[in-house]
């Protein structure tokens, strides 16, 4: 019997899901396999002062090469992370590289006494995790001071459980950690809870900076967002500066810092310093 062009489709849907099902589950096992044997880099990107240039922090960025060469992108294999539950040892794995890595810059000079690293924090590790409990030990680990670590949090983190975020958050704040929102500005933040969680520096997304100087309402974005960040105390970064004069608009609109293509691309860790070292010189 000849097979109806709709039940022909269906098969065709049910094959190519089989197959992105499989694609999945490839990557998956690969990633576990990259996570064990330690083949995740960091890449760090430097975060200026728009009004000197020098570097005020570096954000730590996960880099993966598989065994055939190919660099996956972050959001896909950070996707399948948070899917898989590998985001937990990931997440970890993050913390203690990015901290290892400036311990070994703290011993080579004190060009980077003062440099804190921010490193991303998925929603599923929050709440899958004990962030306080991981920091500690990272920290003892590295022997570097709660002071240089800043963990960049997203606001979809805060809503599902809000009194236990403001709890972790506060555990958190007590070894001296500086708590950024990331991608500010994308999620819906109630502005109640922004106001009540300790939340140290607001950053601005890319998607607002991009294009933004021919851009009247995305200018108006960003100014309410440097108001509100201003009247809650926070300080705040512009995220995806590709262009010297967006720099030189934002730092006139009152942000004080940002990171972009402008300044730098995520470097490996050795041309990171390199480039401290020049900027700051
Ligand atoms: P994010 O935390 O918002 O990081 C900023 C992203 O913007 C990075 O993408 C960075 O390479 C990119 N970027 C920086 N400057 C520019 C610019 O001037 N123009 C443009 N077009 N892009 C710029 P990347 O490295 O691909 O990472 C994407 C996302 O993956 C990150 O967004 C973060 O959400 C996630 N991610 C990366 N590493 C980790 C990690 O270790 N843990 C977790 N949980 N998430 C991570
Ligand atoms: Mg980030
Ligand atoms: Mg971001
Ligand atoms: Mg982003």
């Amino acid at each position: 019997m000849k097979k109806s062009k709709a039940s022909k489709k269906a098969e065709a849907y049910q094959t190519r899901a089989l197959d992105s099902a499989r694609a999945e589950f490839a990557m998956e096992t690969a990633l576990r396999r990259a996570i064990e044997n330690g083949d995740l880099t960091l890449r760090y990107q430097p975060i200026c002062n728009l009004a000197s240039g020098k570097v005020e922090s570096f954000e730590a960025l996960a880099r993966w090469t598989d065994e055939h060469g190919v660099q996956h992108q972050p959001t896909e294999f950070i996707r399948v992370a948070e899917e898989s539950g590998l985001i937990v040892p990931l997440g970890r794995w993050a913390i203690d590289a990015a901290l290892a890595t400036f311990a070994g810059w703290d011993r080579r000079g004190d060009a980077s006494h003062a440099i804190r690293v921010g490193v991303n924090v998925s929603p599923i590790q929050l709440q899958r995790d004990s962030m306080p409990d991981v920091v500690e030990h990272a920290l003892a680990a590295s022997g570097m001071s709660g002071e240089r670590l800043k963990l960049e949090l997203t606001e979809s983190a805060l809503i599902a459980e809000p009194a236990r975020m403001a709890r972790m958050l506060t555990a958190l704040k007590s070894f001296g950690l500086t708590i950024a929102m990331d991608d500010f500005g994308t999620g819906f933040s109630n502005l109640a809870s922004l106001q009540k969680l300790p939340i140290d520096v607001l950053k601005i997304d890319r998607s607002f900076i991009t294009g933004m100087l021919g851009d009247r309402d995305k200018i108006a974005i960003v100014r309410a967002i440097l108001s509100l960040s201003q009247a809650l105390n926070m300080s705040t970064v512009a995220e995806g500066i590709e262009m010297h004069e967006v720099a030189q608009t934002l730092a006139g609109l009152g942000c004080t810092a940002g990171q972009g293509y402008a300044f730098a691309q995520p470097l490996d860790a050795e041309d990171a310093y390199r480039f401290l070292l020049t900027r700051n010189r």
